[in-house]
C-alpha cells in the first residue's frame, strides 16, 4: 500500500526519469520488455514532464505516419513504411503500384 502520487524515492524517480528519456522512442514503438514499459508508464504517471514529452514525442511520429495507432506495431512496420516512402518519389500520385 504505497501512494503513488508523489515521488518518494527521489532516486528511483530520477533513474526513471532518465530511463523515460533514454527508451521514449523504443516504448512508443512498444519494444521495450514488461518490466521497463511499467517502470516508464508509473513515471510518466508522476512526471509531468514526462508524460508532456512522450505525449508530444508520441504526436510527433504519428503525425509523421512512422507509426500505427499504439500497441499494434513495431519498428519493422515503420521501417517497411519508411522504405515504401523511400521508393515513392510522388506520394498521392496514382502510379499504378
Ligand atoms: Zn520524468
Amino acid at each position: 500500500m504505497t501512494p503513488r502520487a508523489t515521488p518518494l524515492h527521489p532516486i528511483r524517480f530520477y533513474r526513471d526519469h532518465r530511463l523515460t528519456r533514454a527508451h521514449s522512442s523504443e516504448y512508443i514503438d512498444d519494444e521495450l520488455g514488461a518490466e521497463d514499459r511499467n517502470r516508464i508508464e508509473e513515471h510518466t504517471h508522476l512526471c509531468a514532464s514526462c508524460a508532456r514529452f512522450l505525449a508530444s514525442l508520441r504526436r510527433t511520429v504519428l503525425a509523421l505516419g512512422l507509426l500505427r495507432p499504439i500497441g499494434s506495431a513495431g519498428t519493422e512496420v515503420s521501417d517497411g513504411i519508411l522504405a515504401r516512402l523511400r521508393e515513392e518519389p510522388d506520394l498521392g500520385e496514382d502510379a499504378g503500384a
